[in-house]
């Protein structure tokens, strides 16, 4: 459904992404795992469009997405939950998640239905949905990042550190949310500091180092391959 073959990013001289392949098939929950400036947010924002690949294809479905515009590259169904949530922190809740529907915004039915399904995801932002984005806690704050990306309608959601920075319940919280999006048939594409947690609903995984894929596997194997138990999950 996703595919990344051989892509390149650079950042001026500095070579961010060094002949990235990765895909993710319809329905899998995929993970990227990686130590800080490994180039997990660079893929991310690379498939989006936000930066143009140096070379290489990223194939969504049947389409090149190398050169298109990020509003074509959403309204395809391809959606990003940005690293650090990014939210509007002086709007209301109901605000922040209704930008999500931007490209959508000629289809006011599907919109509300869509509300409808967020909200029934997270029923706290219903409460919520009339105070501030700034006013609610880091856990309800990524809560909205998440809503405003189904908002977009994803066939496959990208997240970008969802845990970073959250409270262990609020950490499981999120993961149970995001396996549930997951199993009512949104393919995920998860980056995660958090490797554990993130292994234990993957599918299969990727480990990158500098810029480059150095290991991929299912779930089992990558939960028992030692040098990622080293690195990722400490045990
Ligand atoms: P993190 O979890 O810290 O965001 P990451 O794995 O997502 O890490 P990236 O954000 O993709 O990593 O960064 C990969 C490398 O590219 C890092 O060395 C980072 O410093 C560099 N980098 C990222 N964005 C830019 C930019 N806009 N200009 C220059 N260098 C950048």
């Amino acid at each position: 459904m996703l595919t990344f073959d051989n892509v390149s990013l650079s950042y001026g001289s500095f070579l961010a992404l060094d002949g990235v392949s990765l895909h993710a098939e319809s329905g899998e929950l995929v993970v990227l795992l990686g130590a800080n400036g490994a180039g997990k947010s660079s893929i991310f924002l690379t498939a989006s469009g936000i930066h143009k690949a140096a070379g290489g294809s990223i194939r969504f479905g049947d389409k090149e997405l190398v050169g298109r515009k990020p509003s074509q590259i959403v309204a395809n169904g391809l959606v990003q939950c940005p690293e650090g949530r990014k939210l509007f922190p002086q709007m209301s809740v109901l605000k922040n998640l209704m930008l999500g529907a931007y490209v959508h915004r000629g289809d006011k039915a599907g919109n509300r239905q869509r509300l409808e399904e967020v909200m029934a995801l997270f029923p706290i932002l219903d409460e919520k949905k009339d105070d501030t984005a700034g006013s609610l806690s880091g856990g309800q704050q990524q809560m909205v990042a998440i809503g405003r990306a189904m908002m977009g309608r994803p066939k496959v959601l990208l997240l970008d550190e969802p845990s970073l920075g959250l409270a262990p319940l609020v950490v499981k919280q999120v993961f149970e949310v995001i396996q549930r999006i997951n199993k009512s048939g949104t393919t995920v594409l998860l980056a995660e500091q958090n490797a554990y947690a993130a292994l234990k609903i993957a599918n299969r995984a990727y480990v990158m180092e500098r810029g480059r894929i150095v290991l991929e596997g299912d779930r089992e194997s990558l939960m028992n391959n030692e040098a990622v138990r080293r690195a990722y999950i400490g045990a």
